[in-house]
């Protein structure tokens, strides 16, 4: 019989899920797995949060879809109420959309739209970072740095570079401090733009913490606030891609609190449905939302399903659950936890050369040769026999690999429920180094 989902083989090939309980993943057969990943850092209310189960059976009660051509919606108005009162100073305006590429490709053409609007048509350019990914869609797809991904659908339609990214265990140099590889690997933006021309360069775009092409990956403190000075000084506007990183990942609402800066704008997704619903969300100033209304009015933009009623009401469930509960300092607790027991299981492993990340957002790198930190070769598909063989022990953890352009190596990512307990971050950290340990055996 052929296969109808997913456009490829799956029938057969993946076990079938028929079940979420709390922390864990439960298929036809009866296993049960650790959700250590959140999927791609997506559940983290784990997977059968009676709150968000209670609000969709309420709102599917009262009303399942009214389109925003002629309608707003309380459970619209109520998160974008919510995000705005959390949200870095100047993020006024919400634009609610189905998931993170589109939250990707609303920034972008915001972005375009805005100058425009305000008389600079030369400004085309986005900056981005090698090691990034925003988004599959023809936009998102332009502005991520992972060539291999790019260069079969080229030429794209947005005109984007790549600098490198904030990546201290592989870059900073021995003689240097932390401050200042990270105001040296940030002066890459201010060469970028003037070699481009700055009255081109409309906007730059960076994950604060890069998660699955890099494995968790924080810049080191003044990195963004020195990105910040340089997209000031040109015009730039600076988006922050938090469709993995945010809605509490790293233990603050929005990760780049802990950078200390305010972007233009910032993209959410993943967390933000926590699974429950596909949502995401394009946040931006006042400013550039009232230059549009000065100039044409609105946004040129929309999609069918935005700011869907029973997406927002799963999202306000959400919020409501990772605020009310006191589910940021939870994550800051378990994610110290999780980073010691990941430490004491591995650090002294010989394939292991660092563990990072902040909040319940952690990677481990994994290298051929800890001194030298060479990365294992990409024949031997390191990253992907950990993804199976925790899987066979019953553990999802989120791996990535050095097969692909921009990737200097190996790494796991986890992101597991912020609900997740002190027994089951041990059992996360079990099952992950006895991975490891077969794999690179
Ligand atoms: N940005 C980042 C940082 C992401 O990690 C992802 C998804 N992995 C996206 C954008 C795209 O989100 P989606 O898959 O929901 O379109």
């Amino acid at each position: 019989m052929p296969d109808h989902v997913f456009g490829r083989s799956t029938r057969g090939a993946l076990p079938v899920a028929v079940a979420g309980d709390g922390c864990y993943l439960i298929d036809r057969e009866g296993k049960r797995y650790l959700d250590g990943s959140g999927g791609a850092a997506v559940s983290c209310l784990g997977h059968s949060d009676p709150d968000v189960r209670a609000a969709l059976h309420a709102q599917i009660d009262r009303l399942a879809f009214a389109h925003t051509g002629f309608f707003t919606t309380d459970a619209a108005e109520s998160l974008a109420d919510t995000l705005v009162a959390h949200a870095p100073a100047g993020i006024e305006r919400v634009y609610l959309v189905s998931g993170g590429s589109e939250a990707v490709e609303a920034a972008i053409k915001l972005a375009r739209q805005y100058f425009l609007e305000i008389g600079e048509p030369r400004r085309h350019r986005v900056i981005a970072r090698r090691q990034s990914y925003h988004g599959n869609t023809l936009g998102a797809l332009a502005a991520g740095g992972n060539a291999w991904r790019r260069r079969q659908f080229a030429p794209l339609m947005v005109e984007t570079s790549h600098i490198a990214p904030c990546y201290e265990y592989r870059d900073r140099l021995p003689e240097e401090s932390a401050e200042a590889y990270g105001l040296r690997v940030a002066d890459e933006l201010e060469a970028e733009i003037q070699r481009l021309g700055p009255d081109t360069v409309m906007a730059f775009i960076a994950e604060p913490v890069v998660g699955a092409t890099a494995g968790a990956l924080p810049a080191v403190p003044g990195y963004f606030r020195r990105i910040r000075e340089i997209c000031d000084r040109h015009g730039v506007l600076l988006i922050l891609d938090e469709v993995m990183c945010g809605m509490g990942r790293t233990g603050h609402l929005f990760a780049c609190e802990e950078d200390g800066i305010a972007p233009d704008m910032i993209t959410i997704a993943k967390g933000l449905g926590a699974g429950y619903q596909p949502i995401g969300a394009l946040l931006a100033s006042g400013r550039i939302y009232d230059a549009i209304a000065a100039g044409s009015g609105f946004f040129q933009h929309g999609h069918t399903y935005m700011g869907h009623p029973m997406a927002a009401a799963a999202a306000n469930a959400v919020l409501g659950a990772i605020l009310g509960r006191g589910l940021l300092p939870r994550v800051r607790e378990q994610g110290a936890r999780l980073q010691s027991a990941l430490e004491a299981a591995l650090s002294q492993h010989p394939h292991v050369g660092d563990i990072r990340g902040r909040g319940l957002f952690r990677g481990v790198e994994l290298v051929a040769d800890r001194e030298t930190k060479a990365p294992f070769d990409p024949a031997l598909g390191v990253h992907r026999k950990v993804k199976a063989l925790a899987f066979e022990a019953g553990l999802i953890c989120y791996p990535m690999g050095g097969t692909i352009d921009g990737q200097r190596g190996d790494h796991i990512l986890l992101a597991p429920p912020f609900i997740i307990e002190d027994t089951q971050i041990d059992e996360l950290v079990s099952k992950l180094s006895g991975a490891i340990r077969q794999a690179v055996a």
